[in-house]
């Protein structure tokens, strides 16, 4: 299934679903033009994602000799299927940071350190190991590793006589790519910003504060000139530069709540912290949350936490096993 939603350059969104994900689907932009085409993220390494996306080029027609691709970022349901759809000879473009830190095998960067890292946030042992089972980052990843043409910020992607910028926009992941058409203002967005959820920010092994970079990434996008803004997952509602106000505003709100759930009771562990911060989850309280949604919460929680103690609102003691969180 897909849709054309840009002439000159054409472009084409290919709906891929994202099977028992609230993010619901990922978009797949194709641009497509006489000379080459350019494929932007795949979705999961699923069955239904592949027939999808691979059903989706078909229509289209796109030769994949004829094609190159851009992963706006490491995640899984954006890199999932880029071995799987792409030519071993393909040239499929990457930030060298997520290129690097997806095929990073040190034990610095494995699974079980992250694991180690949320039980000493206050993360239940027993439920890591239910996740470990479970977990879909971990589960649905491009099991066959690819070669990639790492960009930098401000490289320029040609495709059929368009120039595309490669824009650094580190936050959601350590080393997110948007990519701009400044002929067209026109602007792909991977997850750095999306309309009607919030792009998940949490803590990164090897990154001090992401959610400083990210919001330093949302106020560098705002001085493009963007009139067209088309986002990895479902579709744009509002305007580009209102909805970066909105994200913007959202954590300053949630910065605030967890200062104040901090200042009110000393000495709690992330995990805590995240089960008093307000969730948008369809009236479920925290005990009913999946584990993995737990997860998600705890990582954003400890992004926070790490803003706060650049700002010095907060410090961090090692007690018992366990990080705990005062305010100064
Ligand atoms: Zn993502």
């Amino acid at each position: 299934m897909y849709e054309k939603i840009y002439s000159n350059p054409d472009i084409y969104k290919i709906y891929v679903p994202l099977p028992n994900n609230p993010l619901k689907n990922l978009n797949c932009y194709v641009v497509k033009t006489e000379e080459k085409n350019l494929i932007i993220d795949t979705g999961f390494n699923l069955r239904e994602c592949y027939d999808a996306l691979s059903s989706g080029l078909k229509e289209l027609e796109v030769n994949i000799a004829k094609s190159e691709m851009f992963l706006t970022h490491l995640h899984s349901d954006h890199t999932g299927l880029a071995p799987f759809v792409m030519n071993d000879d393909s040239v499929i473009y990457m930030s060298k940071i997520d290129y690097d830190y997806l095929n990073n095998d040190s034990e610095e960067y494995s699974w079980n350190t992250l694991y180690r890292k949320y039980m000493s946030e206050g993360f239940p042992r027993e439920a890591i190991e239910t996740l470990h089972k479970s977990n879909p980052a971990e589960a649905y990843a491009a099991e066959k590793s690819f070669k990639a043409v790492t960009v930098k910020n401000n490289d320029k992607i040609k495709i059929g006589g368009y120039e595309f910028s490669c824009v650094f926009t580190p936050g959601h992941t350590p080393g997110h790519m948007c990519l701009y058409l400044e002929s067209e203002k026109l602007m792909f967005l991977g997850d750095h910003v999306l309309f009607d959820i919030t792009p998940n920010i949490t803590f990164w092994m090897g990154t001090r504060d992401s959610l400083k970079d990210y919001m330093e990434s949302l106020n560098k996008i705002k001085s493009f000139n963007v009139i067209t803004a088309l986002p990895a997952h479902r579709n744009s509602s509002v305007g580009f530069y209102e909805r970066i106000d909105q994200i913007l505003e959202h954590h300053a709100q949630r910065l605030e709540c967890c200062l104040n759930i901090i200042k009110s009771n000393p000495g709690l562990h992330a995990y805590d912290i995240a089960g008093l911060m307000k969730w948008s989850m369809r009236g479920k309280g925290w005990q009913d949350f999946p584990m993995h949604q737990k997860w998600f919460a705890v990582g954003e929680a400890i992004a926070h936490l790490d803003y706060l103690r650049g700002q010095n609102k907060i410090y961090r003691r090692f007690e018992n096993g366990t990080y705990r969180y005062y305010a100064f």
